[in-house]
């Protein structure tokens, strides 16, 4: 089994960081609980006058290599491995921030250690990549091609809309993959 794992909103904590942030430079302004959120891109749910601002931070040297962890997905990882799956991860850096994609090797180096660096895949279009399954908290991909691999939506608040597709989070992934 080839799987394909996505980085942001699944192993490494993009939203939270954001908010974190936020809340840090831009108190008693506006705020958004994450239960609250119903949009993919976060700053659709962000009053026009903040979104400027919002973009900043996610644009900002270093954002990507000062995102943290999700709690389970390196083990997850682990456990995937020693299954005998090739695990890759497959993430699209983020248009606007100029050094997010050499940060997303650093994060990775730094997270799950060097051994994943090599198993890093920069795809801005996913669907061109081959695999069994991707994990993505993406609720729709769409690309240049129809896509090798079974979409499973790595659950978010933010993604609940989508129907139709297996869904998992670091708890309970070997239920809905394995059957277990
Ligand atoms: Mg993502």
């Amino acid at each position: 089994l080839l799987i394909l794992i996505d980085m942001d909103g699944v192993l490494a904590d993009f939203e939270g960081h954001l908010m974190q942030q936020w809340r840090t430079l831009y108190p008693n302004t506006f705020d958004l609980a994450r239960e609250e959120r119903t949009t993919f891109y976060v700053t659709r749910q962000f009053p026009k006058e903040y979104r400027d601002k919002l973009f900043q931070l996610m644009y900002a040297q270093e954002f990507f290599a000062n995102l943290p962890a999700i709690p389970g997905g390196r083990e997850a990882l682990e456990e995937m491995k020693a299954l005998g799956w090739e695990v890759f991860l497959c993430s699209s850096p983020l248009y606007g921030n100029r050094t997010g994609a050499s940060e997303k090797f650093a994060w990775v180096e730094r997270h799950l250690g060097r051994d994943w660096w090599g198993k890093l895949i920069l795809a801005p279009d996913k669907t061109v990549v081959h695999g069994d399954i991707l994990i993505d908290d993406r609720p729709k991909i769409e690309g240049a091609a129809a896509p090798s691999w079974e979409h499973v939506i790595y659950d978010q608040p933010y993604n609940r809309s989508a129907n139709g597709k297996r869904r998992l989070t670091w708890a309970n992934w070997k239920e809905v993959l394995l059957g277990e």
